[in-house]
């Protein structure tokens, strides 16, 4: 069987559990969705959002791609947030990382892979932001651990300098910020960074506000 079959296979297997145990399950789905939590993720297929939280249909906006990257020229991710914040009023902005990551690996080499090295660029800054506590870590597989947890740390920092979340900590006194790494071998989510809507952040970022204000 050409493997795809399957994908269509096991979603109608899918249906006629979900019908099983709901006999209207998919009309309560559609109506409208109040998702509480965004998440922000690496695009590789064995960190699975819904899958390692436990979160079902319509609890979770997602927002995906190679090292779970915040870019703040990125409109793909930068709308994600917006509609998020500002139209689903998310409560939680999650950003996970993972050790193992192969976009984080890469950028730690000098290796070139085109259209590839422009996107893996930002996290080459995360190392050079952090070379001193890098470079003197001399297990390289603990310094590519670390790194995958700084490239997490930057992260949050680059959702709370938008204009779109700082106007929410300011009128709403939310999201928080939390940032999380996946282990592959374990299965389990380590929390190593949360920002409070009260949280300072570095003032040059920071923006003002007055009630016409509505620009991102
Ligand atoms: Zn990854």
């Amino acid at each position: 069987m050409e493997t795809y079959k399957k994908l269509l296979l096991a979603n109608r297997a899918w249906v006629e559990e979900k019908l099983t145990i709901k006999k209207d399950f998919f009309e309560h789905q559609y109506p409208s969705q109040h998702p509480e939590f965004l998440w922000i993720g690496c695009a590789d297929s064995r960190v699975a959002p819904n899958e390692i939280t436990g979160t079902e249909l319509g609890e979770m906006f997602v927002h995906r791609n190679i090292a779970n990257l915040v870019i703040h020229t990125d409109f793909n991710l930068l709308s994600v947030l917006q509609y998020a914040v500002e139209a689903l009023h998310i409560k939680h902005i999650i950003v996970c990382g993972h050790y193992g990551c192969g976009g984080v690996h890469n950028a730690m080499t000098h290796k070139n892979l085109g259209l590839l090295n422009k996107w893996l660029r930002y996290i080459k800054d995360v190392y050079r932001y952090h070379a001193a506590e890098l470079d003197a870590i001399g297990d390289e597989n603990a310094r590519f651990d670390r790194l995958v947890e700084l490239n997490v740390i930057e992260q949050c920092r680059n959702v709370a300098e938008t204009s779109i979340v700082q106007k929410a900590w300011k009128r709403e006194h939310f999201p928080y910020i939390h940032g999380w790494v996946y282990d592959l071998h374990t299965g389990l989510l380590k929390e190593i960074a949360m920002m409070r809507p009260d949280e300072d952040i570095n003032d040059i970022y920071r923006f003002d506000f007055d009630n016409s204000e509505e620009e991102h």
